[in-house]
């Protein structure tokens, strides 16, 4: 069993790679951590989450599904959507995660008892991001993988520490799940201006699952239009490449959401583009979202 150190948001949080330092009677970026009236508080621990959870009848609309085994099996998915994300994307298509105050606090042991449900196969972890609660996610994910054969799979901006990644990665590999990384923009100034952060801590967290289970790892792009176009896409397929030219690669079509409504879905041309770019470097790459273009294949 993981040690969690609720000590880490004493000074600095250091639940993630934002590290952030609360000023009085703020929040962290994730909204789940702060300070109010000179003390500091968390929404939530590694025993209990700001979460919602349903299943989902297998194949599910997961980013994975176009390649995973969970796709080939009969049941459910237990998806479990995390409030709070450690990124500010603009485009951000799941902006209810940022209503903390209306999360239900779901405990480690009401998970457990959803994922024995003996209809439910794997379970995805996604939101939000799942960075801010990983701590719990990992407890719950290991104490229901005890228990039962489930997949553990994770959609997720990758930006989280260190050894928790690690751990889900070891969690996905030992259960035949799989860990999905949102590959956001290539140039770094790109990346911060649509999400706010960095791409260097998802890149070399990439890079650590990798190098601790290769066979669980995967990425996707959005493909947002004037911004995520075929220079993106090729500066992200060819890091995937320096790993593995077999990596799956997922590319999404945008539509409109959050603060770039103004924006129209991705144009059929830049589709194309993208696609050809990533296929430069990569086998297997996929189009999602394709309904968004009337489309079904590309
Ligand atoms: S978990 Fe939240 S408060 Fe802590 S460093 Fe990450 S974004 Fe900041
Ligand atoms: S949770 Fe994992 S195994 Fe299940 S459908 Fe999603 S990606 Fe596939
Ligand atoms: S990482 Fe995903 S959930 Fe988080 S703000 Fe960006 S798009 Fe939204």
């Amino acid at each position: 069993m993981i040690q969690i150190e609720e000590a880490e948001i004493i000074g600095k949080c250091c639940l993630c790679t934002n590290f952030c330092n609360f000023a009085e009677n703020t929040t962290g970026l994730c909204g789940l951590r702060g300070t109010a009236n000179g003390k500091r508080f968390s929404l939530c621990s590694p025993n209990n989450a700001l979460l919602s959870y349903y299943e989902d009848p297998l194949p599910t609309n997961c980013c994975n599904a176009w390649f995973c085994e969970g796709s080939k099996m009969h049941g459910t998915n237990l998806a479990v959507f995390y409030y709070g994300c450690s990124f500010d994307c603009l485009f951000c298509q799941n902006w209810q995660h940022k209503n903390v105050e209306r999360a239900n606090l779901i405990s480690v042991e009401e998970m457990v008892d959803a994922a024995m449900k003996e209809r439910v196969r794997c379970i995805c972890h996604f939101g939000g991001s799942p960075e801010p609660q990983l701590a719990f996610a990992l407890r719950f994910s290991e104490k229901a993988a005890k228990e039962k054969d489930l997949m553990v799979c994770w959609e997720w901006n990758g930006g989280g520490r260190e050894k928790y990644v690690r751990k889900a990665a070891e969690i996905s590999s030992q259960t035949g799940g799989t860990i999905k990384f949102d590959l956001k923009a290539w140039n770094e100034n790109l990346h911060r201006i649509l999400t706010g952060r960095s791409n260097k801590p998802t890149l070399e967290n990439f890079a650590i699952v990798y190098d601790t289970a290769p066979e669980v790892i995967s990425a996707t792009t959005l493909m947002v239009p004037y911004y995520v176009d075929e220079a993106e896409v090729e500066g992200i397929a060819s890091f995937i490449a320096s790993f593995d030219r077999k990596i799956p690669y997922s590319l999404l079509v945008f539509h409109p959401d959050y603060r770039l409504r103004d924006l129209p879905v991705t144009p059929l041309n830049q589709v194309k583009k993208c696609y050809n770019a990533a296929k430069k470097y990569l086998e297997r790459v996929n189009v999602g979202n394709l309904h968004l273009l009337g489309l079904r294949l590309l």
